[in-house]
């Protein structure tokens, strides 16, 4: 998909290479990958990088500059195909989808319709999907024109847009789109006029999300 103007962070790709995400934000970041040519291409470098160093620390004490010698020598090497995602995102058993992408509409089974959509006011309607309790994950129909009732989050919320597009303080946000909002960040998202927004959104509380980082962090860099 091409337009997409909202990427992934370095830490969010870091942390899905290495494995290390609730659920609930996995499958955003999924989702989001297999919209977005720039971020696949990234986490490919991610997932190289990870795998050259684990191999490397193993029996080997590592020079100061080995780090930036093996990030050099990988970004000098030709660009790798397609990532693959779990088999259980991807295998081909999922019902196609006009709005889901495929590793969603494993978790979806379906499209917009096959939702189990519940009101959450004013014309906004939700749908919590099953993922692990960390994080928690959300398909959300917002009319056109509506705004996003009762927001305030506590933790990292990742919104990806799925359908049309909606509007908050910072900026706008289409198809493809993701937003990662802090939690200290206060939004009031609006979907644009024309066509009903429907994005996902995972949360989770703060502390949570923080510890996650530096755990990462440790086994490819040995601080
Ligand atoms: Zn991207």
């Amino acid at each position: 998909m091409t337009g997409i103007k909202h990427h992934l962070n370095d830490a969010l790709l870091m942390a899905y290479s290495a494995g290390t995400l609730p659920e609930a934000f996995s499958l955003v970041v999924a989702t989001h990958i297999s919209m977005c040519d720039d971020c696949r291409a990234a986490l490919a470098a991610h997932d190289a990088v990870g795998g050259a160093l684990l191999e490397d620390t193993a029996e080997v004490e590592l020079a100061p500059e080995a780090l930036d010698k093996c990030l050099a020598a990988i970004q000098a090497l030709p660009p790798k195909g397609p990532i693959k995602l779990p088999k259980s995102m991807t295998n081909g058993s999922a019902p196609r989808s006009s709005v889901f992408p495929s590793p969603l509409a494993e978790y979806v089974k379906g499209d917009v319709e096959d939702v189990n959509w519940r009101s959450v006011g004013l014309g906004v309607r939700q749908a919590i999907l099953p993922t692990s309790k960390e994080a928690s994950v959300r398909l959300l129909y917002i009319p056109a024109g509506a705004e996003v009732p009762d927001h305030g989050h506590h933790g990292t919320e990742l919104t990806l847009v799925l359908q049309g597009a909606f509007r908050d303080e910072f900026d706008r946000f289409g198809p493809g789109d993701i937003e990662v909002a802090d939690p200290n960040v206060e939004h009031t998202p609006v979907a644009e006029a024309g066509e009903a927004c429907i994005c996902l959104a995972a949360t989770d509380a703060p502390l949570k999300f923080r510890s996650i980082l530096p755990k990462i962090a440790q086994p490819f860099l040995r601080i």
